[in-house]
């Protein structure tokens, strides 16, 4: 079948600059394609319901993109969501996600937040012992209807990106299993709690090959296996596997996909999916990378030490990663022209695409054999929909650009709805003190 997200999206930027989504006042706009999240949310629920019978909570983790109107679509779409602190959670609950469909996993959870969680029954994993004191007495204090569980870190090793590797030998996750001691106090740990009926693992987010996500399920798995085996009964309900299946971010095709993870899955950890255990996922970045694009306007073109470079509005404030760990976080650019059509011709030109900001370093892309660039051009960087428009850096006060959803109607016509409006430079006045104009003058 045709991949169409390209022509999609080449549609859409042109609708974006017709109807003045981008403009002068407004040179950044981030753009999702609501058709391509639904598509990608019922290929996760149709992979997972293709090897299991057993009941399947999809938990989005919410930090990918913590935008209300996403988590309402992807609630609809029949998938809850993964959150990690008080922030994350409202905006969970604003979106209308029930609270038998959260899950709460922070590593610095507060006794207010645990406390919260287990009034509203929110499933909560905890990240290490003393956490689990916590919810002792929890517990003891008042029943909850909230499923509790245990992250563990299966000590696996990392993948390509070691700042988001979760299950390496040192790893701030989880309860290490293989330090010293660790296997048996998690399994006397289940012993001791008839509460405690959930174990979590989520090796890492990118860079992970799915051999070695299949590693650390399967570690999870096997030690559920052996707490049940040694509490006489199905102590362990509910296996949680985390997310992070990787995104292809050098071309248009979804590789590896759900369907691939969880075949795999089902063949190398067959007891997972025999209906005695309940799952839960939290994939986020698969769910919504290919579905979004940042838009920036070029301002101007220059050379340097004859270096062509293209200055765009858009750089490390809506692609933090990219411009700090280039070699990690590559983003794939196309150019168009003022009106919003794909530059395809040649001749290419290797050229620095460059954003606003008042560091050197703030680059999209070095040396990038592109079509020429010119001022009034619009560049996109493609695959932003997780972890890139939604999570500005506050670098210079630049602006949040403003997020619209799109549709394409029978009739080929675009339709956008506002997920976030652009962000006002009397809001930054607001959040950078200026109602506090003379708090530091009084002597
Ligand atoms: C970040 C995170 C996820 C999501 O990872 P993706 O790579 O975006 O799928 C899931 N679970 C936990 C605990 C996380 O920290």
């Amino acid at each position: 079948m045709r991949n169409m997200a390209p022509d999609r999206r080449d549609r859409a930027v042109r609708a974006a600059v017709d109807q003045d989504l981008l403009t002068p006042a407004a040179p950044v706009a981030a753009l999702l394609d609501v058709a391509g999240v639904r598509a990608s949310a019922a290929a996760l629920r149709a992979a997972f319901a293709a090897v299991t019978d057993a009941p399947v909570l999809h938990a989005f983790a919410v930090k990918a993109s913590p935008l209300v109107p996403v988590l309402r679509l992807l609630h609809e779409e029949g998938l809850g969501a993964e959150v990690a602190s008080p922030g994350e959670l409202a905006l969970a609950r604003a979106a209308g996600v029930t609270a038998d469909r959260i899950v709460l996993d922070s590593p610095a959870k507060t006794p207010a937040e645990l406390r919260e969680a287990l009034d509203l029954g929110i499933a909560v994993n905890a990240d290490n012992p003393q956490e689990l004191a916590r919810l002792d007495a929890l517990v003891r204090e008042a029943p909850t209807r909230s499923p509790l569980g245990l992250r563990v870190n299966p000590q696996i090793g990392g993948g390509a990106i070691d700042a988001l590797s979760t299950a390496t030998a040192t790893s701030k996750f989880g309860i290490a299993l293989r330090d010293e001691g660790a296997r048996a106090g998690v399994v006397r740990a289940y012993l001791d709690r008839p509460w405690l009926t959930r174990l979590h693992t989520h090796s890492g987010s990118q860079g992970l090959p799915l051999s070695l996500l299949v590693t650390g399920v399967r570690e999870v798995y096997e030690l559920a296996e052996e707490i049940n085996a040694a509490a006489g009964c199905r102590r362990v309900d509910t296996i949680d596997i985390g997310g992070g299946l990787p995104v292809n971010f050098t071309s248009d095709d979804e590789t590896p996909t759900y369907a691939e993870y969880a075949a795999l899955l089902a063949r190398e950890v067959p007891g997972l999916f025999d209906g005695r255990y309940g799952l839960v996922t939290e994939f986020g970045r698969s769910l919504l990378a290919k579905h979004g694009t940042v838009l920036a306007r070029v301002e101007y073109t220059k050379t340097s030490g004859s270096r062509p470079i293209a200055v765009t509005h858009a750089g490390v404030q809506v692609a933090t990663r990219t411009v700090y760990d280039p070699v990690s976080w590559p983003l794939r650019i196309t150019v168009y022209d003022a009106g919003g059509r794909p530059r395809t011709g040649g001749p290419f030109v290797e050229q620095d695409v460059a954003g606003p900001a008042c560091f050197a370093g703030d680059l999209l892309a070095v040396q990038r054999a592109l079509p020429r660039i010119e001022p009034g051009d619009i560049v996109a960087a493609l695959d932003t929909g997780a972890y890139y428009f939604a999570h500005h850096y506050a670098y210079n006060s630049l602006t949040r650009p403003g997020v619209y959803g799109y549709v394409t109607g029978e009739d080929g016509a675009v339709r956008f709805a506002t997920v976030r409006p652009p962000q006002t430079v009397a809001e930054i006045v607001a959040e950078g003190g200026g109602g506090h104009a003379d708090a530091l003058l009084a002597r």
